[in-house]
């Protein structure tokens, strides 16, 4: 049993009990006995949910560590940035800041990346990896990661590097069979377990190409942390309270079972954008490309989103506010990880209120 969830944030999201109360364990050494039983248990459990017979490793450090491992690692001069938002702005942000030469498709905002783009940009030029981010959580907007990947799998060799930060748990992520080299998601999304670690794929053809990378850094080196994890263990101290939530939260994933959190997930959408449609809400993100995790709604027209954002805050419910440029028109609802369709449900009436009053003319 989880209480009832009030916290909707596009991430980090709500944390059950059971997995809090799991980081008050005592901290124990990381070479121990106990820890390498736990950890080998971890790494049993996560190829399900990254859907991979590859390893899953874990980072301690926030998803952006890994963006910027992967690129390190994984590229040794060219990579095309697929942009169409602002993580993906940050990868390829990240890809220049170290270095690399760095090209970008750049795809406005609240629109899906066309795999037939990433066809002719690599017709053009020769690539070591593709970036690209599944769910762009500030725009709520899904990329087709299957098409993608396909296209780029026919069109080159290039090494497929995907953020599933806010997708992971929450909409199919199919590693193995979609062709992916590295998959990264953080914890603190739909996977609903606190901040701080990043869990990771690293395919055999990216592990061999790192290889031949050089200087790839030391915290930054993905094959570092593959012989680490072979050998039984992280490759520095990890946060092992964070572990220790990890190991309880990963239970009820499985438990619940990947399909099953996915169809929980649609659901969630759809009650959102019926529910949207009802109250004159658009969805900044085209149709054909919206998220199943996080719904960037433009307010109705004449109400600025703050009052909805502020009105939930005074009612004990936390939302997101809109991101970047899109912060005076948007707000954001993540609906992920643990939320459940009652939980939504309850959200939803407090907007009703709080759209009623805002439209409700002043009385002097
Ligand atoms: N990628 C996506 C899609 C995100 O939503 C976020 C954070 O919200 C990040 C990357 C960066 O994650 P972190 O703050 O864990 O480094």
């Amino acid at each position: 049993m989880i209480e009832p969830i009030q916290f909707f944030l596009p991430g980090p999201s709500y944390v059950p009990e059971d997995v809090r109360q799991a980081m008050t364990k005592p901290v124990v050494g990381h070479r121990s006995p106990g820890f390498k039983e736990l950890y080998s248990r971890i790494a049993e459990r996560l190829p399900r949910v990254l859907r991979t017979r590859g390893d899953v490793l874990i980072a301690t450090g926030s998803s952006t560590l890994i963006m910027e491992s992967a690129v390190v690692s994984c590229v040794r001069r060219e990579v095309l940035n697929l942009t169409n938002g602002a993580f993906s702005e940050r990868w390829h942000a990240i890809s220049k800041a170290v270095g690399k030469s760095a090209d970008q498709i750049s795809v406005p905002w609240g629109q899906a990346v066309a795999p037939e783009l990433v066809r002719s940009a690599l017709r053009r030029k020769r690539y070591d990896a593709v970036t690209v981010v599944h769910n762009e959580t500030s725009t709520g907007v899904m990329n087709p990661i299957a098409d993608i990947a396909r296209a780029i799998r026919e069109e080159s060799d290039a090494l497929i590097l995907v953020d599933t930060v806010s997708s992971l748990g929450g909409a199919p992520v199919e590693t193995d069979a979609w062709g992916l080299d590295v998959v990264l998601a953080g914890t603190q999304k739909a996977i609903a377990g606190p901040p701080g670690l990043t869990l990771f794929t690293l395919s055999e053809r990216a592990a061999e190409r790192a290889a031949a990378v050089s200087h790839r850094g030391f915290y930054t080196d993905l094959l570092r942390y593959r012989d680490k994890h072979r050998e039984g263990g992280p490759i520095t101290t990890p946060a092992i309270p964070l572990v220790y939530a990890l190991d309880v939260q990963l239970d009820r994933i499985l438990d619940e079972g990947m399909e099953a959190r996915w169809e929980r997930h649609e659901r969630l959408y759809r009650k959102t954008a019926a529910w949207a449609a009802s109250q004159g809400c658009e969805y900044a993100s085209a149709e054909n490309a919206r998220s199943r995790t996080v719904s960037c709604l433009n307010a109705p027209a004449g109400v600025d989103p703050q009052t909805v954002v502020k009105g939930l805050a005074e009612r004990g419910y936390t939302i997101g506010g809109g991101y970047g440029d899109w912060k005076p028109t948007t707000f954001r609802i993540g609906h992920m990880g643990e939320v459940r369709e009652s939980d939504l449900d309850a959200l939803l009436a407090e907007i009703d209120q709080i759209l009623e009053r805002a439209a409700a003319p002043a009385v002097h």
